[in-house]
């Protein structure tokens, strides 16, 4: 089922003037320089930025008339000179499992002249918890074989706020802010008075690593107590291995980590995961093992597609077991999602069950990931969009 969505329906951010920039995205301190820069007074910058952080992230306000504990001639103030971006829905399809798609665009913040960029975020409810699937970049630079993102070149990085928009964004929709509504057009909520976003996954387009300081500065912002109040335990970033970033994930981020691993030889996961050339499996899994606060409590989670004659047999189960001896993991078995113009096939479920039970037998969870969103492309390794990096003529063109 794909729903097309009526946009006047939506709520958008009224303030979307070019050129203004964007709170969201902003440390607090970083929120009371700019309001000092735009002539609050000194002494009440702090104090605004707080209430500010709350309007953005605990009631989703996108609108600064809204913020009714402010007085109105700061409220005008503030819209005269700042923004509180968010991305343009062009597109939510719901699957027949009730997984949901979005394909959000954003202008470029430096400039507006240029085209607009466009990437996916995917919402997986089950039961008991909600997983926002976020993406980090438009396109990605890595090349994975079994991956349809890894078709797209990079076109450019998400700025914090844009990564932070994806979270923004999904809360209005799934009415996780207070007084709002949950969708009623066949997708899944959870249940209860839970949240409908109860964990945030960096497994979307792009590698999260690749784009450090704004994944790390969206993730701390999500993560702040006094906002969005995403437990780090509930936030997992994936990475296909760009190790001299691991270790600063653990310590400064100090979310969950999740390993793109695949294969369990160098030759061939030079060819499924081609960073593996770079950074091959020995530096990666010693990385792993020093991940600051690794624990049976903080175990890292290891994805591996099941591709069939590939990277399914036996033999590679074992291997498997041996490589992560001594890491405290879960391994993820994620059956292969095909998508138009990969030359891969998904192993047997038999194959699956059987690989799964030698990763068992040796101790370690082995989930199989059960596919979602498949009819609707949502699903892992699927997600594309039709950005396409401009050739330096023309965006020198459209920046002079
Ligand atoms: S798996 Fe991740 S890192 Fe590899 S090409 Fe796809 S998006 Fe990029």
């Amino acid at each position: 089922m794909t729903i097309s969505l009526d946009l006047s329906t939506v709520p958008m951010p009224r303030s979307t003037a070019p050129g203004k920039p964007s709170l969201v995205g902003l440390s607090k301190p970083e929120i009371a320089a700019r309001l000092v820069e735009a002539g609050i007074a000194e002494r009440d910058a702090k104090m605004r930025a707080t209430q500010l952080w709350n309007w953005i992230y605990v009631n989703g306000v996108t609108d600064f008339d809204g913020m009714t504990n402010i007085q109105k001639g700061v409220r005008a103030q503030l819209g005269e000179n700042f923004q509180l971006d968010r991305p343009e829905i062009v597109s939510e399809q719901v699957s027949s499992d009730g997984t949901r798609k979005w394909l959000f665009r954003y202008r470029d913040p430096q400039n507006p002249r240029l085209p607009p960029v466009e990437i996916e975020t995917v919402y997986i409810p089950e039961e008991d918890r909600g997983t926002l699937c976020v993406s980090s970049q438009v396109g990605c630079t890595l090349t994975c074989s079994f991956c349809h993102t890894g078709t797209q070149r990079l076109v450019r990085n998400l700025t914090a706020g844009e990564i932070l928009g994806q979270i923004l964004m999904a809360r209005e929709r799934l009415g996780d802010f207070p007084g709002g509504v949950r969708p009623d057009d066949g997708g899944l909520v959870p249940g209860g008075e839970s949240r409908a976003i109860t964990n945030v996954v960096m497994m979307g387009m792009g590698e999260p690593l690749y784009n450090y300081d704004n994944v790390k500065q969206a993730l701390l912002i999500a993560s702040d107590e006094a906002g969005i109040s995403l437990s780090k335990r509930r936030i997992t970033l994936s990475t296909s291995g760009v190790v001299p970033q691991i270790e600063p994930t653990g310590r400064e981020i100090g979310v969950m980590l999740a390993i793109s691993l695949h294969a369990v030889r160098n030759d061939l996961r030079d060819m499924l995961v081609p960073i593996n050339k770079k950074y091959p499996l020995e530096e990666l899994l010693a990385a792993c093992r020093n991940f600051p606060g690794l624990s049976n409590a903080r175990r890292i989670t290891f994805e591996y597609v099941m591709l069939k004659d590939i990277n399914d047999s036996d033999a590679d189960a074992k291997e498997l077991v041996r490589l992560l001896a001594n890491i405290p993991a879960k391994i993820n078995l994620i059956p292969f999602n095909p998508w138009p113009g990969t030359n891969y096939d998904c192993s047997s479920s038999a194959r699956i069950e059987r690989f799964a039970d030698i990763v068992n037998r040796a101790g370690y969870a082995s989930p199989v990931r059960t596919p979602r969103g498949r009819d609707i492309f949502a699903a892992c390794g699927q997600l594309k969009s039709e950005t396409e990096r401009l050739r330096k003529t023309e965006r020198d063109a459209l920046t002079a």
